[in-house]
């Protein structure tokens, strides 16, 4: 018979962060949900709840790069679905009946989901019961790990399994930086300010869904700005970034946040700017970040784990080269991306006639969960997608986010016939030659 650390095991594997159950009793105990929500409302069978998060790279989801940002949202949400999907058929596998809470519940039709913000299922609140973290005042679940700056996804299942221990500590301290944060004050506190019995702020969820609205034409074209302000999170230590107040201190847009989405980014005044309106917003310039020595991952561990992902070949090339050793601009640098960045990771495929689409649906999972797998062992590092295109970010510009090509030259991989992406990461790898 399957146990729960088998189950752990197979969703550690797909790439899962966390991972909680949760028995279906929680929801009725609890009742914080109407019980259209309770899981056994979604399939009558259903006796335990399987929740699994994986992490958004903190200075990818915090970026001001629209590409950047949207390649980390679809990858995360593809493997999301593909590790609910997987979860289920390995249960069903093993004689436990089961189904999955598809990561998004919500409508497909913008004009059905801007009437009816409604998802089918909370996996938050699934989240919670399973003792993945608590619920926060911008309606996210927090977490000890990531905060709030992950995703989730939940299989159903219809076999008992231990539940998790719920965290009894509120990790959300009512700071309520989100609801100052957003642009759209979609958040509201109670009309008598007493916010310590109050689980979450009070939500128009219409107004976060009418914000696409407002982007149009923008070059900056995502938001979540209630979700990278907020303090909570082990990934904000990983990854360097400053306090709140100095995060503020630090880009002084805080104003015009709160006038438009991205009011900070001028495209117009881009010329002279350039590289410092691409980098990263959190963590910039923040000296000394760097793996720690006794985490340090070596290459034979890197290639090992690239290729269980499905790479052909693994290549590293030192972020410096750039500099040094080719003649390309400087916005194509990485540290123009990711100041942070000391050595690059060249994840590459043999190409095929017709395959593009596929390979780059393996490199764009290969380098983030690279790229998750390496941040676990306390080496921050980030993705880039396969698509480097980024007209969105510096409209009518032919300027790409970053050549794979030129970095798959200064690995020393042949770049004729393959398909690259790259990993920038804070570990000091050596400058080798395949
Ligand atoms: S920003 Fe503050 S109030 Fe908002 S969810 Fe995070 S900890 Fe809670
Ligand atoms: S995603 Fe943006 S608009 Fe929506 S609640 Fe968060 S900050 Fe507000």
């Amino acid at each position: 018979m399957i146990t729960k650390s088998d189950v752990v095991s197979y969703a550690k594997s797909l790439g899962a962060g966390l991972v909680g159950f949760a028995p279906v009793e929680r929801w009725r105990e609890k009742g914080d949900l109407h019980p259209n929500f309770f899981p056994d409302s979604v399939w009558p069978e259903t006796k335990t709840v399987i929740v699994m998060c994986v992490p958004s790279l903190t200075p990818v989801h915090d970026t001001k790069i629209t590409r950047l940002h949207r390649s980390l949202y679809n990858i995360t949400n593809q493997r999301l679905d593909e590790m609910a999907y997987m979860l289920s058929v390995y249960l069903n596998r093993n004689g436990v009946p089961a189904i999955y809470a598809p990561r998004d519940g919500y409508a497909t039709d913008g004009k059905i989901l801007k009437e009816n913000p409604t998802a089918a299922f909370s996996h938050v609140w699934a989240g919670y019961y399973a003792g993945l973290g608590t619920v926060g005042w911008n309606h996210t679940l927090l977490t000890r790990k990531y905060g709030p700056r992950h995703r989730l996804v939940s299989a159903l299942s219809a076999q008992s399994f231990e539940g998790d221990p719920l965290i009894e500590d509120n990790l959300c301290t009512k700071c309520r930086v989100c609801e100052k944060a957003c642009p759209f004050e979609s958040f509201s506190s109670p009309q008598d300010g007493v916010v310590s019995n109050r689980v979450s702020a009070d939500m128009n969820k219409s107004r976060c869904a009418h914000k696409y609205e407002h982007f149009e034409g923008m070059p900056y074209q995502h938001c979540g700005f209630c979700i990278k302000t907020c303090p909570v999170g082990e990934d904000l230590r990983l990854f360097g970034s400053p306090s709140t107040r100095e995060y503020f201190e630090a880009h002084h847009d805080f104003e015009k946040w709160t006038m438009g989405v991205g009011g900070n980014i001028d495209v117009a005044g881009k010329a002279d700017g350039l590289n410092e309106e691409r980098v990263l917003v959190r963590g910039v310039n923040k000296a000394g970040l760097s793996a720690k020595e006794d985490t340090a991952v070596s290459f034979d561990a890197i290639e090992k784990y690239a290729q269980s992902l499905g790479v052909d070949i693994v290549g590293f090339a030192n972020a410096s080269d750039w500099g040094s050793e080719v003649n390309v601009p400087s916005e194509l640098y990485p540290a123009a991306i990711w100041p942070m960045a000391r050595s690059v990771i060249v994840l590459a495929v043999r190409a095929q006639n017709g395959e593009r689409d596929a390979e780059a649906r393996i490199l764009d999972e290969a380098a983030y969960r690279l790229a998750a797998w390496l941040c676990e062992q306390q080496c921050p590092s980030i993705h880039l997608p396969s698509d480097t295109g980024d007209e969105d970010y510096i409209a009518g510009a032919s300027m790409p986010l970053f050549s794979h090509e030129c970095a798959a030259k200064l690995a020393g991989l042949d770049s004729g016939g393959i398909r690259a992406v790259s990993v920038l990461t804070t570990l000091d790898l050596e400058y080798r030659k395949n």
